[in-house]
């Protein structure tokens, strides 16, 4: 409880501090980008002129992704939420995905029989599931296979004591699978963390997991990791069921030992 706390009190201030300066932020690196353009189009490629232009302009491109990153997380515009099927949301996914994974990593799905309805924003839950994704991808170093499930679950009263949100009932678990690297403990314990990346500098911003962490618990849902070196990770996302539905699990534990959810372990 105490580290989900802490989390969240980390999880705040960034917002704060993202949406206090990354909008203006922005707006100069535009100009920055719009001048470098300028001389690009002005000098000739190969020119050391022309080399040194395109390197800014790099840079400049990759400090626009990092502030859009944080924009989207410090999300100033409040979330859009339908009832939605949440295997349609992964079936428009694997269209955006597959192209991302290049050929040698296989997408596989493996969706709940009937609807899974949720009440979420289709475009943040899509763009967390992504970003789960992309790290799957990088995780597997170009070959492997990607495995996105639903399904209904029912979590109970002993489960859900692990988190202040958390009600029991049924809920649609999203599981995002892969035969990656893998994670040590010490990297699963700190996933969630706002700028940690285990990447290069200039590859990671370490928010692509904050942010998903931040939209589960919007969602009153839950999140948990699984990992083990050299043979890959599964994220489990937890949502509630909007409707009544027949649920095909009963859940009151963790699904093994080794499970670690943002609260610490268990
Ligand atoms: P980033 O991808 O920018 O580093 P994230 O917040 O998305 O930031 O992820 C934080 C870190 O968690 C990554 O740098 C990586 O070490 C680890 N990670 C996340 N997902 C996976 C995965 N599927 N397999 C292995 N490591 C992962």
């Amino acid at each position: 409880k105490e580290k989900q706390l802490r989390e969240s009190q980390k999880l705040e201030a960034v917002g704060m501090l993202a949406g206090g300066i990354a909008h203006e932020f922005n707006n100069l690196l535009q100009i920055i980008l719009s001048y470098t353009q300028f001389g690009l189009d002005a000098t000739r490629p190969g020119e050391p002129l022309h080399e040194d232009m395109k390197c800014i302009f790099k840079a400049g491109e990759r400090a626009t992704s990092l502030t859009r990153q944080l924009l989207g997380f410090s999300r100033r515009k409040p979330l859009c939420c339908v009832d939605l099927d949440v295997n349609d949301v992964v079936a428009e996914l694997v269209g955006l995905a597959k192209p991302l994974l290049g050929s040698r990593i296989t997408l596989r799905q493996e969706l709940h029989p009937t609807s899974a309805m949720v009440h979420a924003d289709s475009v943040e839950l899509q763009q967390a599931l992504l970003n789960c994704c992309i790290n799957s991808r990088d995780a597997m170093d170009g070959t492997g296979q990607l495995t996105l499930s639903t399904e209904l679950v029912e979590l109970n009263e002993a489960y859900c004591r692990r988190d202040d949100v958390l009600r029991p009932g049924p809920f649609v678990r999203i599981s995002i699978t892969d035969t990656g690297s893998g994670m040590p403990p010490e990297v699963v314990e700190r996933v969630f963390e706002p700028f940690f990346t285990t990447k290069e500098v200039g590859s990671g911003t370490g928010l692509g997991m904050a942010m998903v962490y931040g939209l589960v618990k919007q969602h009153q849902g839950h999140i948990e990791v699984q990992s083990e070196v050299g043979v890959g990770t599964t994220f489990r996302i937890y949502l509630p069921a909007v409707k009544a539905c027949e649920t095909t699990q009963p859940i009151s534990q963790p699904v093994t030992d080794r499970v670690q959810d943002a609260g610490g372990s268990i």
